[in-house]
């Protein structure tokens, strides 16, 4: 492509709303722009190599065997509301009507619809497994869209679903998906780690993130080098001693540490009516002080939902889902449940408390440990909920023993990029996807979900690859491998050799772009290195000698080379 033709509207300011530098490179080296809070348009470099991103994700689903579909986002509420998470999705999903006021969203992500898709086409055991997957467009009504692409609200996201007969299935099917993602991260060329997340009240048998290391991550994550142990800060298990320090009497003045704040293990509820319910927590739903686990902003949050009012069978199933999906804000949660949410507080950063004065006077409840499996008991919120404490409590820290080994721990931040989970048969209960064994039996699909985010990892890859003069693209995803700079376009030899150069690297299928504007040569060399092009190939004074300057962008290093050594080196 010759530069005077492109449409790459490079910016020399820093965009005052940009925080983080993928963010701001995007924005200055012409690849995006913004649409409204979250919603972004890709320009043409910028979808270049967005869409080779996406091909290095289909290369590699293909290869692990996975088959390309595309769904519909615009999705009806019924898709959602057989699963329960119509209402689990809050206030992140979009709603909207149509003309004859049938309820529609925008789907954030597609369990039910490719669970619905399997369902109704497959019967019999001999059609699985099964992975299928799309590229497509994905809208979350994030509370706080933020850092560009990072975190948008419409984002383009490969979902894989995979189908089996059992666990052993499933293993196998997870296994691949794995791998690819690996592969996939590799080709990205980022730094990354595979972290054990929380499978949580989703109910999965396990579930493992693709974090990028980054300052600018939003995520914890919590490793061992010396045994290979990783987790995010929600699965990552606190067993130092300093972590759980609950002290705090003197401060506050009150007799409250009588009884000591006890993270108890508790059995995954597995409760489907309100029999079962009052045995688990040997109590009526009447008098119980529930306790749940769900995300709000991202962040896990402990929530009780005290039982003081009757729940009848559709506030408990809603109740229940709420808690297997660990998806919700506190005002869904009240909707959904009808319950009074007494407490809601992100573990770590932005703390936002909801505290009912009655709640606040209650003694000794139980409330969600932010870990599955386990609750806090004899809760004092005053003494155990302020934002300080709460940090305390939970968060695994730089040195804290590791939990398999003991060797301290590093902690960092990552930005989450991939996921995969092994749902089970959560779906396939709910929506009765089943298929025929050999003995003509039933038995539910044993399922799987992976995510990647395209946008998110594209600028994660800028995250990493960056330098005070702009994108350092490695080269699987560069926009253009080569770019040519003739230094004065208005010399006759220098002109010829670069258009020489360029037809010759065109032909041998090079992505190549040639900087032909009329300008200086210093502004040429600012907007090469500010778009992030591998390779430089500058045609200057010695062109007359058919010599010419050869440059990584990632190195300051320059060679001189005959133009054909730069363009077979360039190849
Ligand atoms: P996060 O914890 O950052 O909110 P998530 O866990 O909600 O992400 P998943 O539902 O696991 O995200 O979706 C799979 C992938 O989609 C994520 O790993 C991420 O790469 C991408 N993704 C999710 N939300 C966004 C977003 N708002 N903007 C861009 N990419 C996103
Ligand atoms: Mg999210
Ligand atoms: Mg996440
Ligand atoms: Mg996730």
């Amino acid at each position: 492509m010759r530069v005077s033709n492109m449409f790459i509207p490079t910016l020399r300011e820093v965009p005052a709303e940009a925080e983080i530098d993928s963010h701001k490179l995007m924005l200055r080296a012409g690849l995006m722009r913004k649409i409204a809070s979250g919603v972004y348009s890709f320009l043409p470099l910028g979808y270049r190599t967005f869409r080779k991103i996406e091909q290095i994700v289909r290369e590699e689903m293909d290869r692990a065997g996975a088959q390309e579909l595309i769904m519909s986002a615009l999705l009806p509420a019924e898709v959602y509301q057989a699963s329960g998470r119509w209402e689990v999705f809050g206030a992140e999903m979009f709603r909207l009507k149509d003309r004859n006021d049938r309820e529609f969203c925008l789907g954030p992500t597609h369990e039910e619809v490719f669970t619905e898709t399997v369902k109704n086409e497959i019967r019999s055991y001999r059609a699985l497994p099964l992975t299928l997957y799309q590229i497509q467009t994905k809208y979350r009504d994030e509370r706080r869209p933020r850092f560009g692409v990072m975190r948008s609200r419409e984002f383009v996201m490969k979902d894989a679903y995979s189908f089996d007969r059992d666990e052993a299935g499933l293993d196998i099917s997870y296994q691949k998906m794995y791998e690819a993602y690996c592969r996939i991260f590799d080709r990205c060329g980022l730094n990354y780690i595979v972290v054990d997340a929380d499978t949580g009240a989703m109910g999965g048998s396990g579930s493992q993130e693709f974090m990028v290391k980054s300052s600018v991550g939003e995520s914890g994550i919590a490793y061992c080098e010396a045994c290979g142990y990783a987790a995010n800060d929600e699965k990552a298990e606190c067993i130092s001693d300093s972590c759980c320090d609950t002290s705090c009497c003197s401060e506050s003045g009150q007799d409250c540490c009588s009884e000591e704040l006890e993270l108890t293990k508790v059995a995954t509820p597995d409760v489907k009516t309100i029999e079962e319910l009052t045995e688990f927590f040997k109590c009526s739903p009447k008098e119980f002080a529930k306790t749940l686990i769900y995300k709000a902003d991202d962040k896990i949050v402990a929530a009780m939902v005290r039982g003081d009012r009757e729940l009848n069978e559709t506030k408990l199933q809603n109740l229940l889902n709420c808690i297997e999906l660990e998806m919700a804000d506190p005002e869904t949660v009240q909707k959904v449940t009808g319950a009074d949410v007494g407490f809601a507080g992100p573990i770590g950063l932005d703390i936002e408390i909801i505290i009912d004065n009655e709640v606040a006077n209650m003694k000794n409840f139980i409330v969600g440990a932010n870990e599955s499996g386990f609750h806090y008991k004899n809760v004092n919120i005053e003494r155990d909920f302020k934002a300080s404490m709460v940090k305390d409590i939970r968060t695994i820290c730089e040195g804290d023993k590791c939990p398999k080994c003991g060797a301290p721990v590093k902690v960092e931040l990552g930005i989450e990029v991939g996921h995969i989970f092994k749902l089970g048969t959560k779906y396939s209960d709910a929506l009765h996807c089943v298929y025929l064994d050999e003995n003509g039996k039933e038995n539910p699909m044993v399922m799987g979900c992976y995510g990647i985010g395209i946008n998110r990892t594209m600028a994660a890859i800028i995250e990493q690859n960056n330098d005070e003069n702009g994108i350092v693209w490695p080269m699987s995803v560069a926009p253009y491998h080569v770019i040519i700079i003739p230094v004065n376009t208005k010399d006759d030899s220098q002109a010829a050799l670069a258009e020489k150069i360029y037809s010759d690297l065109l032909e041998s299928g090079v992505e190549v772009m040639i900087d032909d504007r009329d300008e200086r040569a210093g502004v040429k060399f600012k907007d090469a290195d500010l778009i992030g092009i591998p390779i430089r190939i500058t045609v200057g004074k010695k062109a007359s000698e058919g010599i010419v300057e050869y440059k990584l962008r990632k190195d300051s290093e320059v060679i001189e080379l005959k133009a054909e050594e730069a363009v077979e080196k360039a190849k």
